[in-house]
């Protein structure tokens, strides 16, 4: 599944390649995404440039000059940049056409994935206007960390990955993070301290760029902007890592399930 690095990989790639472009057509091969997507659409964003491509959580919004596109890539989504027009192959389920003969393709096997226009403030879409704070941005902080753990009986990896609470941190770099601030994952959240919540959320952080600055990582065919396999994998230091040593003190790295999810940690470096 796309995580939030890879969304802003995507971001950064398609960014390149379509702003300031004229949209010649949208051309939609399957309605049937996540939730039908509208008809209409295609009349509504022809002739228009692209302004510019944003990220809000997982979302990429392509504002246009009237309207915004939501797109999100669901499980197994990906929209890349094909320089040419290359016939449909499976599983693309739209394209957009740009005036310079390129075209943006969304590829989705699962159809997870989604796509809304709006005319109005993206921010205030019903998909976008409830989403908890993100992990990149400074509302998300040592404090509030602290202050929305104080009542959580869960574990913190599981509250971690809680999207209620602070949106795009998955599986993958929860596992990251929690190696990078010492923490164990089994850790009830409540009983993080304040300098705990501090580590944390500079671990999350750190994490996060980290593959930001990689392109992002991937377990599967998840494919870059640019129709290369997209993440080159950049170096976990413990995720997948079970049975082999800690990379800092050597100790056999444990694999959990936590949240039908697995949880990779060294218990040494981490209580
Ligand atoms: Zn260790």
């Amino acid at each position: 599944m796309p995580e939030l690095p890879e969304v802003e990989t995507t971001r950064r790639g398609i960014e390149r390649a379509a702003r300031g472009q004229l949209i010649q057509e949208l051309r939609i091969y399957d309605h049937r995404l996540r939730w039908p997507v509208d008809a209409g659409m295609p009349a509504q964003v022809a002739g228009q440039r692209i302004v510019e491509v944003q990220r809000r959580a997982k979302y990429l919004l392509l504002r246009l000059e009237r309207g915004t596109l939501i797109l999100h890539l669901g499980m197994s989504g990906s929209l890349r940049v094909l320089p040419t027009p290359a016939a449909r192959l499976k599983h693309d389920q739209f394209d957009l056409l740009l005036d310079t003969g390129s075209a943006l393709r969304f590829n989705d096997p699962r159809r997870f994935g989604s796509l809304h226009y709006t005319l109005e403030d993206p921010g205030q879409h019903k998909l976008l206007r409830s989403l908890a704070p993100e992990p990149l941005e400074p509302k998300f902080d040592a404090d509030y960390l602290h202050k929305i753990t104080r009542s959580r009986r869960a574990a913190i990896k599981q509250v971690l990955m809680n999207g209620r609470l602070v949106t795009g941190v998955g599986n993958i770099y929860a596992s990251e993070a929690l190696f990078r601030a010492r923490i164990s994952p089994r850790r009830g959240a409540r009983r993080l301290t304040h300098a705990d919540c501090r580590r944390l959320v500079r671990s999350v952080r750190a994490a996060l760029s980290a593959a930001i600055r990689a392109g992002g990582t991937t377990l599967r065919d998840y494919v870059g902007t640019d129709g290369n396999p997209g993440y080159f994998r950049q170096r976990l230091y413990i995720y997948e890592r079970a049975g082999k040593p800690c990379r800092v003190c050597g100790t056999v790295v444990r694999r959990i399930r936590q949240g039908q999810r697995s949880t990779y940690y060294c218990p040494v470096c981490q209580v």
